[in-house]
């Protein structure tokens, strides 16, 4: 609606789209004087001139097409046909003039006023065709105000030069103007805007079918031929009901081009005594009744169709709209449906206006089950596990109109476990409507980037602190060292333990080294995948720490694994079980495996069995973690190995844990891995 009303005002300036050739104004010239001949049989007596000849009409359309104005050859062209055709009419030369020179003038304001009241118009400036009702008393008075000061003058103007006021004469002159005007004219603009307007072009037949268009046609002979036969009976009125099937049913152009036969038939068969209107006793109130007939039903036909069409129009718009919004409604919900981050959208009576498929998710609740209160209950505690006090939460900022960002909540989900998210908080624009305020809540999921964090700053602080105890002590040993050299009694003996001490050190950052070297590595080295043959490694592995005769090896089914990082696990565990043993005690390692059914398809089991100082039931779980340690004293190590083991096997989507081993002695380390097949 607003571009249509913008499209109004826009166009009046626009010149016409069309400029036909001059070729085309002479043409018409020569039609208009044709028409003059052929309208001459039926000339009535009184006003001296045809009154089917459409003198009001032809002109004002020749200059609308050929978009000619005041200064153009076309009015010469056009004064010349006038004067031919009033001549051919047989009107006296000083009439005849004056005459030719209201046509002229008539014609010019007409044009004139069109361009300025209607200039939406195609052939007046614009390119919509005669489609609203509301465009019509513009319309229709540009044609009447020009038609009626036509005939005005004229009728003046005849008075003077013959000196006989004719009034009946101007009445008819402005009738059949004005009618030849709306038939020609209009049917001109529809035509016109039809056959320039954007393709596919609009269904002449409107609403109705062909067939209809038939059967309304027939109809309309049918009338015509009633009416027109029994001219002694008033059967004027029944026609109407052919111009309002027209009207209602078909498109404008179809109902002009109905009017237009309509009103030529009317007032042609008028002109030569048939019909009702030739039945009026004088001649010149018959005519007038015709032309007035034909005028009604013009716009009888104009105003039905045209508010038809109207009507079509506001009702494809809505449609289009309404497909719109119903676009606009889904792509929203793909859009937010597909995020990443959880999205709640709130408002200050504490409703959950619309949230996403990720929010439910994030919350480990079902999506249709979702209620702010429980929501804000869930998510009270920040990420570090103080209480978050009611001014402080995101939501109740956001919904005071503070924006924030990158808050870090603790999120309790039903079954108990516990996420971290990173909420952003967005004030919205006020619900004017129901006087509310709302805001956007955006959250995502950093629970492990959250998890990382804190292990890399725990990891950090044990880093420096195992690597700061050796370096002292290598410093304390060195100082020592160097003081005995000063005081030029260095005893060999202690030398050699000061030595031994500083080399033992070293070596102690060394493995520390090695083994946060491998720590990184079963993080970030990319799986190879391929089969790995567990007992070979396990033998290979007993081999190089030559203890072959302490580690028996049973058969291991195939694991699809990646054979660098498995080595470093078997080689850990191994290890680990050479190492914790009870002074004295001979160590044996038992390395088998079996296959078993898993949720993700075939698995194997493999076990590391020992007979050493086992793992107290409280630490069985917390060896994994990173440098945690259950023995610290008579046990070297960095605490590394476990949780590096743990870190590959996950990484193969198996699983690890500890038992006490059930021979009575030790532990047994057992862990699962895809089968290879
Ligand atoms: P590290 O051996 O370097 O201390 P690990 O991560 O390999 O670190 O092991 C963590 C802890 O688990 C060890 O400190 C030890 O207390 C315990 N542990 C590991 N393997 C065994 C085992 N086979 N028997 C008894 N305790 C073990």
């Amino acid at each position: 609606m607003g571009s249509e009303m913008a499209s109004d005002q826009a166009e009046p300036h626009v010149r016409a789209p069309v400029r036909a050739p001059v070729g085309a104004a002479v043409g018409l010239a020569v039609l208009l004087t044709l028409l003059a001949v052929v309208s001459r049989q039926p000339t009535l007596d009184s006003p001296g001139f045809a009154t089917v000849w459409p003198a009001g009409g032809i002109p004002v359309l020749w200059f609308l097409v050929r978009g000619a104005g005041v200064r153009s050859p076309d009015t010469v062209l056009l004064a010349g046909a006038l004067v031919a055709a009033n001549a051919v009419l047989g009107a006296p030369t000083a009439v005849n003039l004056v005459f030719a020179a209201v046509g002229v003038g008539q014609t010019l304001l007409a044009v004139g006023l069109l361009r300025r009241w209607s200039g939406q118009l195609w052939g007046c400036g614009g390119r919509r065709p005669l489609e609203r009702l509301r465009a019509l008393p513009a319309y229709g008075g540009a044609l009447v105000v020009a038609m009626l000061a036509g005939a005005v003058v004229g009728t003046l103007g005849a008075w003077v030069v013959a000196g006989d006021l004719d009034l009946m004469g101007g009445v008819l002159l402005f009738g059949r103007n004005i009618v030849s005007a709306l038939i020609v004219v209009t049917l001109g603009i529809l035509v016109g805007a039809w056959l320039t307007g954007p393709r596919p072009r609009p269904s002449l037949v409107g609403d109705a079918g062909a067939l209809e268009l038939v059967a309304a046609t027939v109809f309309s002979v049918a009338l015509y031929g009633l009416a027109f036969s029994f001219y002694d009976l008033p059967l004027v009125f029944p026609l109407l009901a052919a111009t309002v099937w027209f009207g209602v049913r078909f498109s404008t152009l179809a109902c002009a081009a109905h009017s237009f036969v309509g009103g030529v038939v009317t007032l042609t068969l008028t002109t030569t005594g048939s019909g009702p209107f030739a039945a009026v006793q004088r001649d010149d109130v018959g005519a007038l009744l015709a032309e007035f007939y034909v005028a009604i039903i013009v716009v009888t036909g104009l105003a039905l169709s045209t508010g038809r069409d109207e009507r079509n129009q506001l009702a494809a718009q809505l449609r289009r709209s309404q497909e719109e919004a119903v676009y606009q409604v889904s792509l929203r919900q793909a859009v937010i449906g597909s995020m990443v981050e959880g999205l709640f959208v709130i408002d200050d009576a504490g409703d959950l206006l619309v949230h996403n498929a990720a929010a439910a998710r994030i919350f480990g609740l079902p999506g249709d089950e979702l209620a702010w209160e429980d929501l804000v209950e869930r998510s009270r505690q920040w990420a570090d596990g103080a209480e978050v006090a009611v001014h402080e939460r995101p939501s109740v900022r956001a919904l005071n109109g503070e924006p924030v960002h990158d808050a870090e909540l603790k999120v309790v989900r039903p079954d108990g476990t516990e996420r971290i998210v990173s909420v952003f908080a967005i004030p919205l624009p006020h619900d004017e409507a129901r006087d509310r305020a709302r805001a956007l809540v955006l959250f995502r999921d950093i629970s492990a980037e959250h998890a990382r964090r804190k292990e890399l700053a725990a990891f950090a602080g044990v880093v420096a602190h195992d690597l700061r105890n050796p370096l002292a002590a290598i410093d304390g040993w060195t100082e020592m060292l160097a003081d005995e050299l000063d005081l030029g009694e260095l005893d060999p003996e202690l030398a050699r333990q000061f030595v031994s001490r500083v080399q033992s050190s070293s070596a102690r950052m060394h493995r520390l080294i090695a083994d946060l070297l491998d720590h990184a590595t079963s993080a970030q080295r990319e799986l190879q995948l391929g089969p790995v043959d567990i007992a070979a490694i396990a033998r290979e592995v007993a081999a190089a720490r030559d203890v072959e005769a302490h580690v028996r090896v049973d058969p291991v089914p195939p694991v699809l694994a990646d054979p660098v990082l498995l080595r470093q696990v078997i080689d850990n565990l191994i290890g680990n079980a050479l190492k914790y043993v009870a002074p004295g005690v001979v160590p044996e390692v038992i390395v088998r495996g079996g296959c078993g059914e898993g949720s993700g398809g075939r698995v194997v089991t493999v076990e590391v069995a020992d007979n050493g100082i086992g793992i107290p039931e409280g630490e069985r779980q917390r060896v994994f973690e990173e440098f945690h340690r259950a023995h610290h004293r008579g046990y070297e190590g960095s605490g590394l190995g476990l949780s590096i083991v743990r870190r590959i096997i996950s990484r193969h989507d198996g699983t690890i844990r500890v038992r006490a081993n059930p021979a009575g002695q030790g532990s047994v380390f057992e862990f699962t891995l895809p089968a290879y097949r």
